[in-house]
């Protein structure tokens, strides 16, 4: 059996893969997992977050991390099912030949990041538009622009070192770097985000209202009017309420959303 990616240390597994139970005794019953990430690929299209069958979503099934969800390659946001999901073991060697294999570039940085941080359960990358425009924009920095870019303050890591596609591990490794200092949100110079959080629910909330807020900056910025900033000690205030929201906000909202999949494609649970 060929190795595609050896270096990654990968192999897939199809959800009903009896050959390894040892390594299934701490995911227990894996189906909520799927059906919440299942429902994040659906929203991201609705929010037209996705880019053709290219970015990846992934969840941790073991605690360790090294086991996770993941969308596999050729399939549309839209489309996806619970039971189409990818479950992939970082700790084992890949399969080259296997015909459902996962996208090389989503290998090299899930693989690392579930690995590297195993805090981060949820990894949502996205080529999303209004928060990759200011991607590309020279020495960007997040602008406490509004209530919602004040949720981020303090939280961002800057990667301007665009290196190319993520063809190897070593782009995986690198981006874990920055992400791992107390950073949940990195900004991927000419490239796009990623977003990383404890549930999907939580980086699926992030995810909204970061594109949201980026989309004020970029609207904002067009305008070639002075920005009227939140100050610094503000913005973090607003950003502590933000966490000391008393309602589970984005349980709620991750609940309201799959209340609308349920009636409008219901088949995303299957
Ligand atoms: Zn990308």
């Amino acid at each position: 059996m060929r190795q595609k990616w050896p270096h990654l240390h990968l192999t897939v597994r199809q959800p009903t893969d009896a050959s390894t139970p040892q390594r299934m005794t701490d995911s227990t019953d894996e189906r909520p997992a799927r059906i919440d990430l299942a429902a994040a690929f659906r929203w991201a299209a609705r929010w037209d977050m996705h880019e053709a069958i290219a970015n990846h979503f992934s969840l941790a099934v073991s605690q360790d991390g090294a086991q996770f969800l993941l969308n596999p390659a050729g399939s549309h946001f839209s489309r996806i099912r619970a039971s189409d999901l990818l479950r992939v073991d970082a700790a084992q060697p890949a399969d080259a030949q296997a015909p459902d294999a996962p996208d090389p570039t989503a290998w090299n940085l899930h693989a690392e990041l579930h690995q590297r941080l195993p805090q981060a359960r949820c990894i949502l990358h996205t080529h999303m538009p209004y928060a990759t425009t200011l991607c590309c924009l020279q020495d960007f920095e997040w602008l406490a622009l509004d209530q919602n870019a004040c949720r981020f303050h303090g939280r961002i890591a800057y990667d301007r070192d665009y290196a190319g596609m993520a063809l190897d591990a070593s782009e995986g490794q690198r981006v874990a770097g920055l992400l791992g200092q107390g950073k949940s949100v990195l900004f991927m110079g000419n490239h796009g985000v990623i977003v990383v959080g404890p549930t999907v629910a939580q980086a699926l909330d992030e995810l909204y209202y970061l594109e949201k807020a980026a989309k004020l900056q970029v609207l904002a910025l067009s305008t070639g009017r002075p920005l009227a900033l939140i100050p610094e000690p503000l913005a973090a205030l607003a950003c502590a309420q933000w966490n000391d929201y008393p309602t589970a906000f984005s349980e709620l909202h991750f609940a309201a959303l799959k209340l609308i999949l349920d009636q409008k494609e219901p088949e995303y649970k299957t």
